[in-house]
């Protein structure tokens, strides 16, 4: 396994594609806006190879891998049972709360990987053999896990007009498609847009966005490419957000080494693909199943995410709280506890969808859909709730604190400091410091709320599992006969 640093030089050896802001950036790792991203991958490197950082981490992070017989970054391990879905909700809420960053350019490849685990194996079943998508895949990821590298899942398409499939866009390139094949390989246009944390890993590992139909053959494409690979180009896309780490000293960013949301577009031009890395290739029929478990299985780890971060916004709100001399206040106590029933809900959600899951053919378990979706409509509520509370328990000073600079004006700084004093016995610059990391956490000046609302697909398809799912006639009849309705009676009213 990599440490950070070999990480870092490995990053420094692509020559990856990477414009922000309007200018192309080769060192683009030391740009202040994508430094959190990459500190933040760095992290789930740095805690793999020293146990010293933290031991419960360290434990959860390393694990045994039954393709290579060795070592390996669980980011990169195959989930073959109820105990790994577990181990990866542990990390996931164990890792955010150590960073309050995205660690997207490991943690949506999950999702991928699992879904093209399962579907290609059913793939290949269905095709008599005369397919081997599934033996690529697996040797893709062997080594991907022995040169542990970072694999970044790329899943949203451009899309268009979202009401019309892909074969009727105005353009063809607006969902990802093959546009050539010849015997070495495939060529592919098209676009994955907001990727979290794609320039900063090594790979591009991309799947159909959509189930799709027979007339969009073409669209049904599963790939891995290099990061650097020809013709694959980022545009960074957290403009809004940028601006802040650009402009500001880095006391006046509230977790500044990690906490920024980084995500990119990546334009494929012509990237060619050869066949050992090609892992779909016009099995439309197969997308159904395809985003139906990504999506599930992203929804377990940014639900599980979200734990680890309303309990950092727990830890801020009760330290400002003491800051400001109001610990044992009864409603202070109210607000704390409603976000820590928050976090355990969603967490109790998110591991009844594992101690729930079923397994596919090829092994790998997947979440229980709907008590996933479930977790994931819970979480877009909780951590809404989660930023106000915190703001609501911090004060306005989340968002008036003094700049850095303010406070180093001869006299005036000094004045500044005096009238920010809090309890006696707080440094005055701790309480600063906690502030801006609040109000960095409540999301209200940041990415956050809409990362976690739309991130994993926006709140209405997790409600068409509900629509589709619920068994309203099992649970009309039950309520019918309590209500002493014959089932004759009820069978009449069905039939007109
Ligand atoms: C910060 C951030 C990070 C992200 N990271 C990643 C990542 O790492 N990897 C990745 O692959 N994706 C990522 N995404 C993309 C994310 O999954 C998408 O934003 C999400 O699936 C919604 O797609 P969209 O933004 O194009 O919204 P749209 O699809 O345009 O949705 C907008 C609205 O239109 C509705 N709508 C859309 N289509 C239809 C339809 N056919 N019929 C009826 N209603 C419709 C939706 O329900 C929604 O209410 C990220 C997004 C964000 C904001």
């Amino acid at each position: 396994m990599m440490n950070g640093e070999e990480y870092l030089s490995s990053l420094r050896s692509m020559k990856t594609v990477v414009y922000i802001n309007g200018d192309v950036v080769r060192d683009y790792y030391n740009h202040p806006v994508m430094k959190p991203a990459v500190n933040t991958l760095k992290a789930t490197y740095d805690l793999a190879s020293d146990p010293e950082l933290d031991h419960e981490l360290h434990s959860l992070i390393v694990t045994d891998s039954d393709l290579t017989n060795g070592r390996i970054n669980r980011f990169l391990k195959i989930i073959r049972s109820q105990d790994d879905l577990l181990a990866r909700m542990k990390l996931q809420r164990a890792m955010m709360r150590y960073t309050g960053g995205c660690f997207g350019g490991r943690c949506v490849a999950g999702a991928v990987i699992h879904a093209l685990w399962s579907v290609t194996y059913e793939v290949d079943h269905e095709n008599g053999g005369k397919t081997s998508y599934h033996e690529k895949f697996r040797n893709y990821m062997k080594m991907a896990q022995e040169k542990d590298l970072a694999i970044s899942g790329n899943i949203t398409d451009a899309k268009g007009d979202r009401s019309l499939p892909p074969h009727r866009q105005a353009d063809p390139d607006l969902f990802m498609r093959i546009v050539e094949k010849n015997k070495d390989g495939i060529i592919v246009n098209g676009a994955k847009l907001q990727q979290s944390g794609a320039p900063v890993a090594h790979e591009r590992l991309v799947v159909p966005t959509t189930a799709l139909g027979p007339d969009d053959e073409a669209y049904a494409v599963a790939f891995a490419v290099p990061g650097d690979a020809a013709g694959v180009i980022h545009v960074n896309d957290s403009a809004c957000v940028n601006a802040k780490f650009e402009a500001m000293e880095s006391e006046d960013i509230g977790n500044a080494a990690f906490g920024m949301h980084q995500s990119a577009h990546i334009l494929f031009d012509r990237v060619f693909v050869p066949w050992d890395r090609v892992f779909l290739c016009g099995e439309w029929k197969a997308s159904r199943d395809m985003v139906h478990r990504f999506s599930d299985y992203q929804r377990f780890a940014s639900s599980a995410c979200r734990c680890g971060y309303i309990d950092l916004c727990i830890g801020a709100a009760s330290a400002m709280a003491d800051y400001n001399g109001v610990a044992g206040k009864a409603h202070i106590h109210e607000k704390l506890v409603d976000m820590s029933v928050d976090s355990e809900t969603l967490y109790g959600l998110v591991a009844g969808s594992a101690a729930l899951s079923t397994a596919t053919a090829s092994g790998v378990p997947l979440p229980e859909t709907l008590v996933i979706n479930a977790a994931k409509l819970y979480m877009n509520q909780a951590i809404l709730r989660t930023g106000q509370s915190l703001a609501e328990i911090g004060g306005g000073i989340l968002v008036t604190r003094p700049s850095s600079r303010d406070l180093k004006i001869p006299k005036v700084g000094d004045l500044l400091l005096k009238y920010h004093q809090g309890r006696k016995g707080v440094d005055v610059e701790d309480r600063l410091k906690m502030a801006r990391l609040s109000e960095s956490l409540s999301g209200l000046s940041s990415a956050t709320p809409i990362l976690s609302v739309i991130a994993a697909g926006p709140p209405a398809t997790q409600r068409l599992n509900f629509r589709l799912m619920t068994n309203f006639k099992r649970d009309r009849k039950a309520a019918e006969r309590l209500a002493g309705i014959s089932d004759q009676e009820i069978e009449t009213k069905e039939r007109s």
